[in-house]
Parts: C-alpha cells; sequence; structure tokens
C-alpha cells in the first residue's frame, strides 16, 4: 500500500508540537517522523504553518436521529462535525425516537446512521427511571457508557431519575464498568428559586439564570459522590457550569474516586452579564452564569480538576428557541455549537496561556478515553487512525449562517469575529471536508473496538 506524508511545521502529537510528517498507510497513521526521515517515494503533502491537530472527538452531542431528524439528523450533525475539525462524535440517547434505552433503540440508530456520516459516531445509552434490566445488554451491544437525568431533561419520553432509581441501575452500571454521564442538577432548589421569583419577566436574562442556581449543580454533585464512594462506580459529570463545585470534586479526586469532569465552550466564553434580554439564543442547562464564574472555570481546566471539553451540540427547529418571543422560560434550552467550538476554544485558549497542545487534550485524547475510543481515536501517534485538522490558527474569520452547516444555521455566536480556521479534515486518511466543501461521500462508520 502507498505510504502518503503530511507535513506541517507544527504538527500536535501527545509529546508536543513539533515540525514533522505524519505518515499514512490506507487508514492508519503509520508514524510520526521528522521532515528529513519520510521514506522516498512517499506521495507528499505540505500544509507549512498551518498545524496538524488529531482529530477532535466530541463526547457530547445530540443528534435526535431517528425521530427528530427534523431536529438535526446524522447527516448534517456530521457534516457540521467534519466542518468544525471533529471526526467522532458520541451521541446522547435521548430526543431520538425511540430514545436509546434498550438494545431495540440501539438496532434503529444504527439502521438511521447507515450511509449517513461524514465522521465516525458512535452512542451513549440511556439510564432511565424503569430500564435498570436494559444496561447489562446495552452494555454486551457495544454502548461506550450511559447518560442520565436528574432533573426533567426538557422533554417527555426521556425520564429522569430520582435517587431511589438511581440506587437500582447504579449496581448495573457499577457491573459494565462503563463510565455513568450525569446531568447534574437537582430539582429541590430549582422549584424553590423558581417559585419564589413570582411573576417576574421572563423575557430578562436574569430571570432564567436565578431560576437554575448554583445550588441545584451543587447539591446533585454531592448526592452523586456519595452514591460514587458507596457503589464504585466511574462518575462523569457532564457540562459543569457551577464553578462552585469545583473545590468538591477536586477534593473527590485527590480521594481517589473515578470520577471525570467536562464543561462546554459556552460556559469559557459566554458570560451572564453580556447576554441580552430576549436572547434565547443563549438558552441552555445548566445556564451560562457570569464573569467570574467563567474565570473559575478556566481555573479548574487549568489545575485538571476538569478533564474535557465537549459541546453538548444540541440543535431545535428554531421556531422552538422562540425568538419573536424571547421568552426564557418557554423557549428550548440547547446552544449548537459542531463547527465553531474549536475556534471558540482557540480564541479564549490564546488569551490564557494555552496552546494547540491543551486543545487536543481537552477536545481529543479526554473525550476519547471516556468514550472508550482512545486506542485508535484523539491522537496523532503511530496506530491511530488517520484522523486530523489542518488548522489555520493565526487566520480569524466571522460566524456566518454559511460556516455552521448543521441543519438549522442559528447560533449565539453570529457574528462574533473568532481565531484559527479549520481548512482540512481527515477521516481515516479520507479528506472529508476542505475550504468549506465536503468532498467524498459520507465514509463515517460506527466506532468499534
Ligand atoms: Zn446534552
Amino acid at each position: 500500500m502507498n505510504v502518503r506524508a503530511f507535513f506541517s511545521r507544527r504538527v500536535v502529537t501527545p509529546e508536543g508540537v513539533r515540525p514533522g510528517a505524519v505518515l499514512v498507510e490506507g487508514e492508519r497513521i503509520l508514524e510520526v517522523v521528522a521532515p528529513d526521515r519520510v521514506p522516498a517515494g512517499a506521495e507528499a503533502q505540505n500544509f507549512g504553518d498551518a498545524a496538524i491537530l488529531p482529530g477532535l472527538v466530541d463526547s457530547h452531542v445530540h443528534i435526535n436521529d431517528p425521530g427528530r431528524a427534523d431536529w438535526e439528523g446524522f447527516y448534517t450533525a456530521t457534516r457540521a462535525a467534519a466542518a468544525g475539525g471533529y471526526t467522532l462524535l458520541v451521541d446522547m440517547p435521548l430526543n431520538c425516537l425511540p430514545a436509546t434505552t434498550n438494545v431495540a433503540a440501539l438496532e434503529a440508530k444504527r439502521k438511521a446512521a447507515q450511509g449517513r456520516c461524514w465522521v465516525d459516531w458512535k452512542a451513549w445509552g440511556g439510564v432511565v427511571a424503569e430500564n435498570a434490566g436494559d444496561i447489562d445488554e446495552l452494555a454486551g451491544a457495544g454502548v461506550p457508557g450511559f447518560k442520565c437525568f436528574l432533573v426533567h431533561p426538557g422533554i417527555d419520553g426521556f425520564t429522569m431519575v430520582a435517587e431511589e432509581q438511581l440506587r437500582a441501575a447504579l449496581p448495573h452500571v457499577a457491573r459494565t464498568g462503563l463510565p455513568l454521564l450525569v446531568h447534574a442538577e437537582l430539582p429541590g432548589p430549582i422549584e424553590s428559586a423558581t417559585e419564589s421569583l413570582g411573576d417576574a419577566d421572563w423575557s430578562r436574562y436574569q430571570t432564567y439564570l436565578q431560576s437554575r442556581p448554583e445550588e441545584a449543580e451543587l447539591a446533585a454533585i454531592r448526592l452523586l459522590l456519595s452514591l460514587c464512594r458507596e457503589y464504585k462506580f466511574r462518575l462523569h459529570i457532564v457540562h459543569l457550569s457551577a464553578s462552585e463545585a469545583l473545590a468538591e470534586l477536586r477534593a473527590a479526586r485527590a480521594e481517589g474516586l473515578p470520577v471525570s469532569v467536562e464543561t462546554c465552550p459556552h460556559y469559557l466564553h459566554l458570560k451572564a452579564e453580556t447576554i441580552p434580554n430576549g436572547a434565547t439564543l443563549f438558552k441552555c442547562a445548566p445556564p451560562i452564569r457570569g464573569r467570574d464564574n467563567c474565570e473559575k472555570l478556566w481555573e479548574g481546566l487549568n489545575d485538571r480538576t476538569i478533564d474535557l471539553v465537549a459541546t453538548d451540540h444540541s440543535p431545535c427547529p428554531p421556531e422552538m428557541k422562540r425568538l419573536a418571543e424571547g421568552n426564557f422560560r418557554s423557549a428550548w434550552g440547547g446552544i449548537a455549537s459542531l463547527s465553531v467550538a474549536l475556534a471558540v476554544m482557540h480564541t479564549e485558549a490564546g488569551t490564557r496561556g494555552h496552546g494547540l497542545r491543551d486543545l487536543a487534550r481537552w477536545m481529543g485524547e479526554g473525550p476519547a478515553r471516556l468514550a472508550g475510543c482512545q486506542k485508535r481515536k484523539g491522537r496523532i501517534a503511530a496506530g491511530y487512525d488517520a484522523d486530523f485538522v489542518v488548522f489555520d490558527s493565526e487566520s480569524d474569520f466571522v460566524v456566518s449562517a454559511d460556516r455552521l452547516h448543521y441543519r438549522h444555521p442559528v447560533s449565539p455566536y453570529m457574528g462574533e469575529k473568532l481565531r484559527g480556521v479549520v481548512r482540512a479534515t481527515y477521516l481515516r486518511g479520507q479528506m472529508v471536508f476542505k475550504d468549506g466543501e465536503f468532498p467524498g461521500e459520507p465514509v463515517g462508520l460506527e466506532y468499534r473496538q
């Protein structure tokens, strides 16, 4: 088989960023070598100053397919992912119909994905109020872990779990050895905060923010840490927003509990103080909090209490955002960001002394490890899938609808100037995105060991 050599002055490997060539044979990386060590006869391509980053892995995406492909769907979500530098998406088990809470539903998802993916994918299984008996079977059928909600997920059909139901599920989850990803907010503090707001004006962002206090996240995380101690399951906190919880998470890790933590680009970039009233595109749960909170989340990333950054890409038809009335109570909560997440993170990271190596760790290696794909995804190294991104880190662009590529091109980032342009994305050696176009075919597959 032919060896191809991809040169760059900045190849981002686990050992650091250095000039080199990524040697690719078929779908795999053969080796990363110094520029003068490329074998004679290799087919060469030189990206010059543009960096070669590992293909990113997004462990938190709502593809909503089958059943709600009018919200997103495999074709558009994976296309947006390729444009954003992602080469593997892990789909959340809700909003699709059926929800991925048993093996039959997983099979329906496999069918929906067939031949329609521009990047590779995988699906989390759901833990809901009544499916403790399905957990072992889902693990056997190939899910990399499970997701549950401690609060109503904003949509019917995927039930939240109360402590008692969680206790019924946890021995099963622990036995699989797979992680349980938890939406960590408890309903109690949200209900009392909402009640005390009386007839507040729900077109104000502050009203929404006050209705979902940090206390709701904090109380949920305390409960989960005590259950983690008791059942010894792998706990993963999704989309941490409340920085107040970092101290306890830090202590839990020091104690040796198997807990990992994620946050999202929107919590690291957007600030409550600058969200206009009525701007429901900024609604997500837990909410985007204030500037000080954002800084503390960066500290959490910095000291590695937060392991990874995932998008929580959660689109819906624009009508559901209630843009005309701007009501934060009735609008759908969710932010879609697959195509711009890398640029959002790179823009912020650059002002804080973080480099491409950190981005690769937060958005490649970390999510790959969580999803059990760390042997083939998330790194530029020998034996890994030839998934990589050609990233022009020194160019700016303005977020516009034509750069989003997901089904409904709305975004709270619209009009923002961001730093760092994805020039091309390669999936298992094949170019799937180049300068705004999608050459070739949707060759993405379900990731299997
Ligand atoms: Zn989510």
